[in-house]
């Protein structure tokens, strides 16, 4: 039997995913609070809905991709919300990046109406999103995945069970220390090879297949070489998700020194109103404090224009 799918929430990420799953051919039920964001899925074969309950109402598999952890609360607890009409024997598929702590919450909540949950955050960004090649990182229960894994197979290469309801989003949330972190630390390395005089595109072509190599050199560093900061992962998203790491590590009296500096920095470029860049505009940042600008022909004064 195919599964009628729901989704809630059409922004950078949904969309393309709502895609997807009619490309894969999945009877889908949509609704966004903008509804007219809903207007090129329904173009597409989606059915419009007027709220997240008639979404529920009309799906056996729901899933939501919204912000962050109210509006997801939002969408499934609050007024008109997926909680009102979904049937026993449903699934909730919650693919946003959100606080562990609330996804166990609403796990339980939904339980309670013999409604599973899974929360199934992701990583690849938009081209990963359009691409169908995300990778899924998968809290709850075991035989549930494998009922939801073709709907995952629609839109990502990399299915992984973490463990427990929420520990999908701990997964998510170590991989957001790391991509901060990996962030920074190109900021630097970029930063200090420009301040030196050195011929940064080359420091780059030199460093990224050595030990140094990573992810953020290869995507990032060319487009700070470029001047792009266009995102990408936004600054104010990346700080939404280090929010959720420091809440995360008090409640384990968890210091995290490294993710904790690279949080307080991103937020100079909150206060410079660039909340809207790439994660990777950081650098900006340690340029100012080093009086320099990354050009991909080397050292570049600010004040030389
Ligand atoms: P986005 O483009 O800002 O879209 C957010 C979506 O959530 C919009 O459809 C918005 O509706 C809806 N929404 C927000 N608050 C709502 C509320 N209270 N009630 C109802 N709908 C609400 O964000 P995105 O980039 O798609 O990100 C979605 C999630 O994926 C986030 O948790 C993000 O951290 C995560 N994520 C993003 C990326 C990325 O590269 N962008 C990568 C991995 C994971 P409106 O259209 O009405 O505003």
């Amino acid at each position: 039997m195919t599964e009628r799918l729901g989704l809630i929430g059409l922004g950078i990420m949904g969309k393309p995913m709502g895609k997807n799953l009619l490309k894969a051919g999945f009877p889908l039920t949509v609704w966004n609070r903008t509804a007219s964001r809903m207007e090129e899925l329904v173009a597409l074969g989606a059915t419009g809905a007027a709220s997240p309950k008639e979404v529920a109402e009309n799906s056996d598999i729901i899933i939501t991709m919204v912000s962050d952890s109210p509006d997801v609360q939002q969408v499934i607890l609050g007024e008109n919300g997926v909680i009102y009409s979904v049937r026993a024997g449903s699934v909730v598929v919650d693919m946003s990046t959100i606080s562990p702590q609330v996804t166990r919450e609403i796990a339980a909540l939904l339980k309670e109406k013999n409604v599973d949950m899974l929360d199934a955050p992701v990583s690849g960004g938009e081209k990963g999103a359009m691409e169908g090649t995300l990778s899924i990182m998968v809290g709850g229960d075991a035989a549930v995945l494998e009922r939801v894994r073709p709907v995952f197979n629609a839109m990502g290469k990399r299915i992984v069970h973490i463990g427990e309801n929420g520990m999908g989003q701990v997964c998510k949330l170590a991989n957001q220390i790391a991509v901060a972190l990996n962030n920074l630390s190109m900021a630097e390395a970029l930063v200090f090879a420009a301040k030196a005089g050195a011929d940064v595109g080359k420091v780059l072509e030199a460093i990224q297949a050595g030990a140094a190599g990573s992810w953020a050199l290869n995507n990032y560093a060319p487009k700070i070489l470029r001047r792009d900061f266009s995102p990408g992962f936004m600054v104010s998203l990346q700080q939404k998700d280090l929010n959720l790491v420091m809440q995360a590590a008090r409640d384990l009296n968890l210091a995290l020194p490294g993710t904790a500096l690279t949080y307080e920095l991103q937020k100079a470029l909150q206060a410079w109103g660039l909340e809207r860049e790439g994660n990777f505009a950081v650098v900006k940042v340690i340029e100012k404090m080093a009086g320099v600008e990354v050009k991909a022909e080397g050292r570049r004064m600010k004040d030389e224009g």
